[in-house]
């Protein structure tokens, strides 16, 4: 059985209560590891040497910051293959998937933030009048808070840690207490490398104590979170009188808008990423699928025929196109999100049930699930399920397919499907989403903003955004 530790202060070491839990593999039900449940007393440990560890950090030259992250990045790239398979036993994701994606992004999210320190500069501004020059100073905030959610878990928690740390902070991170293995070995790595003590430190435990904690620990003057809107309201309502700088990245409820004249054959084969890619669980997934009425019947019947030819099974073989899901509990929320979108009048065109995998019987799988007959003011349509279920909804005009795009709360990312230059500028300019795909969907260039709007979050994240985030800025007037 394997012990995670924390990381703290450059060492491994236990949660000062001496108490775990299990951590279960969800490809077979098993558990393979214990978790600290960390509390208050960890986390302030945690702060202290983060605000010892400052004042070395933060003056340490950009280049030599450079050096000491890409030093990271080539310790997750020498141990590639442990890190793609703990992330696949941790999170039930196939493994073909943490290969490609998963760990090739951590290491390049490092290596951009590690290299982005180096070209970051502030503005000066020259005010003619008074021959007066106002220049910005961009300085590091001080200890930070990490904050990362289970479906892209070392690419998610690397995302926010980089950045942090780039800009000269010290950070506090807790990943998520559901798939937390990526980022122990993180934390061995930075042993391994002799990455400088306490410059970062990773609590382990639930979000509501070991995180909590975090959030509301006056010394931690900024917090960076991304997870689900509820968890995101909480956190703003502990945060905001503290007068924190926050960042959160929440929830989606993405639609994907195909028109008539698309290019078909790009369009079904990235639909169907869209819709079942990481069991769903990707927060860019378009769930609603919204299909111009003049080719609604053509595009329902190639898209189930499609789907049904993913093979679900064990995450580790490479045939797998669907593993499992990330955790009982979530699994048992999206079997009652399905049981809800019958009740609603929901036809089920595909799927809908448990999948059973042999030899991991045991296992949390779902089929992709695909549900016709719904209106959009719905549960189903209205609310994020998070997992491999889409909805397909039919519109007449632009402006109908424009008013079920934003008909809900969240604003995350859509993507449009058109050939017309005319419809899709159209559209992309009056969608409410943080993010727009057009003719493609998950490219993502880091150096361009991502974030959602209304209940999908605030602020951004990627490139200067997240420079500027992790930095505080002081304007000096000289005359
Ligand atoms: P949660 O909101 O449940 O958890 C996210 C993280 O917050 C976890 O580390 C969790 O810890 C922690 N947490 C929970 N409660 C608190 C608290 N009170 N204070 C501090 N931390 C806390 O989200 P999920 O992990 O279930 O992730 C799925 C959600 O994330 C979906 O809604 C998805 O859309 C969203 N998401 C958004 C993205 C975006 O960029 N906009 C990207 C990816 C996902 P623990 O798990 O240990 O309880």
């Amino acid at each position: 059985m394997i012990k995670i530790l924390n990381y703290i202060n450059g060492e491994l070491i236990e949660p000062i209560n001496g108490k775990y839990f299990d951590n279960v593999q969800s490809y077979n039900g098993e558990i393979y590891a214990q978790i600290p449940d960390s509390d208050e007393r960890d986390v302030q440990e945690a702060v202290i040497s983060a605000q010892h560890a400052f004042s070395f950090w933060s003056t340490l030259s950009a280049e030599k910051r450079f050096h000491w992250l890409m030093k990271l990045a080539n310790a997750i790239q020498q141990n590639f293959e442990a890190y793609a398979e703990a992330e696949t036993r941790d999170n039930g994701k196939p493994l073909t998937l943490s290969r490609k994606v998963d760990i090739p992004r951590s290491i390049s999210n490092i290596e951009f933030f590690a290299s982005a320190i180096q070209h970051f500069s502030s503005e000066s501004h020259f005010m003619e009048n008074s021959g007066t020059v106002n220049y910005t100073l961009r300085r590091p905030i001080g200890v930070v808070g990490c904050i990362s959610p289970w479906n892209l878990p070392l690419y998610l928690f690397t995302w926010k840690i980089a950045p942090a740390l780039a800009t000269g902070n010290c950070v506090v991170a807790k990943p998520s207490e559901i798939t937390p293995y990526t980022a122990f070995l993180l934390s061995k790595s930075c042993i391994e490398i002799g990455f400088p003590r306490g410059v970062l430190n990773i609590i382990h435990g639930y979000g509501n104590r070991a995180g909590q904690s975090i959030v509301a620990h006056k010394s931690v003057k900024a917090i960076s979170f991304t997870g689900g809107t509820t968890t995101g309201k909480h956190i703003a309502s502990t945060i905001a009188p503290m007068f924190k700088k926050y960042s959160l990245e929440l929830g989606g409820k993405n639609p994907n808008i195909i028109f008539a004249d698309c290019n078909w054959d790009k369009m079904m084969q990235t639909t169907i990423r869209s819709s079942f890619a990481n069991q769903g669980q990707i927060c860019l997934c378009g769930s609603r699928i919204l299909v111009e009425a003049s080719v609604y019947e053509r595009f329902k019947k190639e898209f189930v025929e499609r789907t049904q030819k993913l093979k679900i099974g064990n995450p580790f073989h490479e045939d797998t196109d669907v593993g499992a899901i990330v955790s009982e509990q979530h699994f048992n929320k999206i079997l009652s999100c399905i049981e809800t979108a019958k009740q609603e009048g929901g036809n089920v065109l595909l799927g809908g049930e448990r999948a059973l995998v042999n030899g991991c019987e045991q296992g949390f799988y779902i089929q992709p699930t695909i549900i016709e007959n719904l209106p959009q003011h719905c549960k189903t349509n209205m609310e994020e399920i998070f997992g491999p279920v889409v909805t397909l909804q039919k519109f007449e005009t632009k402006e109908e397919a424009i008013q079920l795009a934003n008909a809900v709360d969240y604003g995350l990312s859509a993507t449009v499907w058109t050939e017309n230059i005319q419809t899709y500028k159209h559209i992309s300019q009056r969608l409410e989403a943080g993010i727009v795909w057009v003719n493609t969907w998950l490219y993502r260039d880091l150096r361009t903003p991502f974030g959602g709007v209304k209940a999908s979050g605030v602020g951004r994240e990627g490139g200067w955004e997240a420079m500027r985030f992790f930095t505080e800025a002081k304007n000096i007037c000289v005359d």
